[in-house]
């Protein structure tokens, strides 16, 4: 007798083996992909519940020491113009966070280990603390540090920190970065986040090229073993002025479905951890962003960055938001979270749920 979509998705739910996952990627049925989406969906509403939440995230300079080849503001991209916000500019945006009530922010930049960077970003996570008389809950996604580093921050105030491996596979990594560049180290500092108390994120380049299903599956399993707190993943989307960028064959549909897929998927193996929907969606459709709520993410990260500096930040081509400022994007996402049924929670952390789980 042959499996119905539910038994499937039921099996995987319970015993998610890699060839489970794979079968479950490979399959380009579109009531396959109804029924998944669905199954994940209830999933979220019985382990999160109808509660969106918002994270603003400023993208505080596009300075950087790494050179990703998939990436529009690696190191060697001449044609950026590159930026770094006063600390006045990142605390004023701050302030913008807590008065519009959003429980926290997320700062991200590109990699720099100096010392300079590393004591600015210590000091700005103070100021936001004393700022927001200690309510707003702060995330870092400035990459691969050391353990005091890792420790001074989280001192500092700072509870989460997202660090996508970017591929479980050390091979397909090899060919998306430059020698210099380490899967192990990237993995031993998301040990080294645990080790300092952090909320741990991570995630992946959905569809990076020469991905293959047998690699997204083992994303997944990676995820798992890791036993991350939240998952920030999105589709790759090529950048003209990038070494994979020009090579790369783009069918934005299947990027968008394949980010889809991957939410869906998250939700149902890892249940309780939280999970974004991404801005890369949102650049594969104008809707991007509630697909992936509705496919069982329920962390959106709302672009609060000046309007001057946006430019500047483009990692992949088209990259949207370059004109929509924070007030006019805080309306138009609340009215499509509810538009679902579901709720923004303002003025709360919504930690990860597995996180205090862990800690009980
Ligand atoms: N520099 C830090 C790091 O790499 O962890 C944080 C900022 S970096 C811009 C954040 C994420 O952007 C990366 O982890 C990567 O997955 C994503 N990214 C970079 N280029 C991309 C592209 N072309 N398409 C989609 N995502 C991309
Ligand atoms: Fe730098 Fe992050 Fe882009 Fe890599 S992905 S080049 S580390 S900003």
């Amino acid at each position: 007798m042959s499996m119905t979509y539910e038994n499937i998705l039921e099996k995987t739910a319970q015993n998610p083996t890699h060839a489970n996952l794979m079968a479950i990627l490979e399959n380009e049925d579109p009531g396959f992909f109804q029924a998944l989406t669905r199954y994940a969906y209830d999933i979220k509403i019985a382990e999160v519940g109808r509660h969106v939440y918002f994270r603003g995230i400023i993208e505080f300079s596009n300075i950087c020491t790494k050179d990703c080849y998939y990436c529009g503001i690696r190191k060697s991209n001449p044609l950026v113009n590159r930026y770094e916000l006063s600390e006045e500019e990142i605390l004023r945006e701050a302030r913008w966070c807590y008065d519009n009530h959003y429980g926290s922010l997320v700062l991200q930049s590109g990699e720099r280990r100096d010392p300079a960077f590393v004591d600015k970003i210590e000091y700005l996570l103070k100021e936001i603390k004393i700022l927001s008389k200690g309510t707003l809950g702060i995330t870092l996604s400035v990459g691969e540090q050391d353990q005091e580093t890792y420790d001074r921050w989280f001192q500092a105030g700072a509870h989460r920190y997202l660090l996508r491996i970017e591929t479980s596979n050390p091979d397909l990594y090899g060919t998306l970065h430059p020698s210099t560049h380490s899967w192990e180290e990237r993995k031993r500092c998301l040990g080294m986040l645990r080790r300092s108390g952090y909320q741990v994120g991570s995630g992946f380049l959905i569809g990076a090229p020469g991905q293959t299903p047998h690699d997204m599956a083992g994303d997944i399993l990676f995820l798992r073993e890791t036993d991350v707190d939240m998952v920030g993943m999105g589709p790759y989307i090529p950048h003209e002025e990038t070494p994979l960028g020009q090579a790369f064959s783009f069918d934005p549909i299947r990027q968008l479905t394949l980010g889809l897929k991957m939410i869906a998927l998250v939700r149902i193996v890892l249940k309780d951890v939280n999970i974004a929907a991404t801005t890369a969606l949102q650049a594969l459709s104008p809707a991007g962003r509630e697909l992936g709520l509705r496919a069982g993410a329920n962390i959106i990260m709302p672009n609060v960055t000046d309007l001057a500096y946006r430019r500047g930040y483009q990692l992949y081509n088209n990259k949207p938001g370059l004109d929509e400022n924070a007030r006019e994007q805080r309306v138009n996402l609340e009215q499509a979270v509810e538009a679902l049924g579901e709720k923004v929670c303002y003025g709360d952390w919504g930690d990860s749920l597995h996180f205090k789980k862990r800690q009980m």
